[in-house]
């Protein structure tokens, strides 16, 4: 499930009350982000990591696209390993 998608669920939820402000709503969105980051296994991170590298590749703007693996990457060196080699091969078969 995509943020959109659990923000118009959240919406839903709150219709009746019109007074509920976007930001209330953001907030509480930022708050899931987190633990979400906290929660990322080094498995999910590997499905995610092609597409990472890839875009940081060809955009450098991986951190901006995907900033949970950013993030995952911060806190665990195993992984950031394995982004480090990754990015390797990919540059260097340009
Ligand atoms: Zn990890």
């Amino acid at each position: 499930m995509n943020i959109k998608n659990i923000f118009q669920r959240i919406q839903n939820i709150f219709k009746p009350r019109d007074d509920l402000q976007n930001e209330v709503i953001v907030k509480f969105l930022r708050i899931l982000e987190d633990v979400r980051a906290e929660d990322m296994s080094c498995d999910e991170m590997f499905n995610r990591l092609d597409e990472f590298v890839e875009a940081e590749v060809q955009s450098h703007d991986a951190e901006k696209l995907m900033p949970l693996v950013q993030e995952h990457l911060n806190m665990c060196s195993h992984c950031e390993e394995e982004y480090e080699a990754l990015l390797d091969v990919l540059e260097n078969t340009k």
